[in-house]
């Protein structure tokens, strides 16, 4: 394709030279996680769970609604990129000691753990809990974590930084593909266009981002709307936006007390709302012949 991306164009010649591997010239991927659960194909699977892993409790109860809904993919985030180095009972993340937490919900529940990992040194220590490494938003291009991350052979979740071209997020998940790791899923989470909207949506959700990818990359998107809006109000009609626009997964933020959530307190949907979104999403997915799973 020409020109299509005013200012950061994707050329054809960066389809051959500067992203072979997570282009658009090759077979679309197929990522199969197993249980079901495919990326790039007709199914959308959903990644959801509270923003962090705050305790057992909270993360059990949100298992077994997944396994009321027939959702199997949990966002299990142990290690959080907090924008402030500042922490309370109130505003924390779990660190290692999350770790033991993830291990019982392995023991307890038939899921599939997505978790970000920040820092190259902590790969050894929970690569055999989890299942997929996410990559944040703030570390789409921080290249060794993402080559010591494909070493792995986990899959990956790979999010697109909210100041980063789709030319950019190619060459990022290029940097996990030519290590022979071909489970790369991408993420759009939003980006910043402060201008455009009012302060507290944080970041708006490119949905155009969605269908440009698929037309540039042989790679499966996702949506995540709930870091793009940071409002729980919009969940919902930014979910179903994103299925419109052929997103090919779902990761979004639910909680027993959104309101109280230890991070992002104001994204989180409740028990109910979730289950609701899972049933309309469902309706809308199948009137485009694809299944939530
Ligand atoms: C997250 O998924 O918890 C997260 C921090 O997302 P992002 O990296 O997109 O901000
Ligand atoms: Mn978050």
């Amino acid at each position: 394709m020409d020109n299509k991306f005013p200012g950061k164009d994707i050329s054809d010649e960066d389809l051959k030279n500067k992203f072979p591997l997570s282009s658009s010239i090759n077979e679309k991927k197929i990522i199969n996680l197993g249980k079901n659960i495919k990326f790039g194909d007709d199914l959308i699977p959903f990644i959801a769970g509270p923003n962090g892993v705050e305790n057992q409790d909270l993360m059990f109860k949100c298992c077994e609604i997944l396994e009321k809904k027939n959702i199997k993919c949990l966002r299990g985030n142990i290690y959080k990129p907090l924008t402030f180095p500042y922490r309370s009972n109130k505003y924390f993340e779990a660190g290692d000691k999350g770790i033991e937490v993830l291990r019982k919900i392995k023991e307890n529940f038939d899921v599939i753990i997505f978790t970000e990992i920040m820092e190259e040194k902590k790969i050894d220590d929970v690569k055999d809990v989890i299942d997929v490494i996410q990559i944040g938003a703030r570390n789409m291009q921080n290249f060794p974590l993402i080559t010591a991350s494909a070493k792995t052979a986990k899959p990956i979740l790979l999010k697109r930084h909210f100041g980063s071209s789709i030319r950019d997020l190619l060459g990022s998940a290029e940097y996990a593909l030519i290590e022979k790791n071909e489970n790369v899923i991408l993420c759009e989470r939003g980006i910043s266009a402060p201008h455009t909207h009012k302060a507290t949506s944080r970041f708006l959700l490119d949905l155009q981002s969605i269908p440009a990818i698929k037309d540039n990359s042989c790679l499966p998107i996702i949506s995540d709307p709930s870091h793009a809006c940071f409002w729980h109000e919009w969940v919902r009609p930014l979910t179903l936006g994103s299925i419109a626009t052929g997103a090919e997964g779902i990761m979004v933020e639910f909680h027993e007390n959104p309101r109280e959530a230890a991070v992002d307190p104001l994204q989180a949907i409740s028990f109910k709302e979730f289950e609701d979104l899972v049933d309309q999403s469902r309706n809308l997915a199948e009137s485009l012949n694809k299944k939530i799973v």
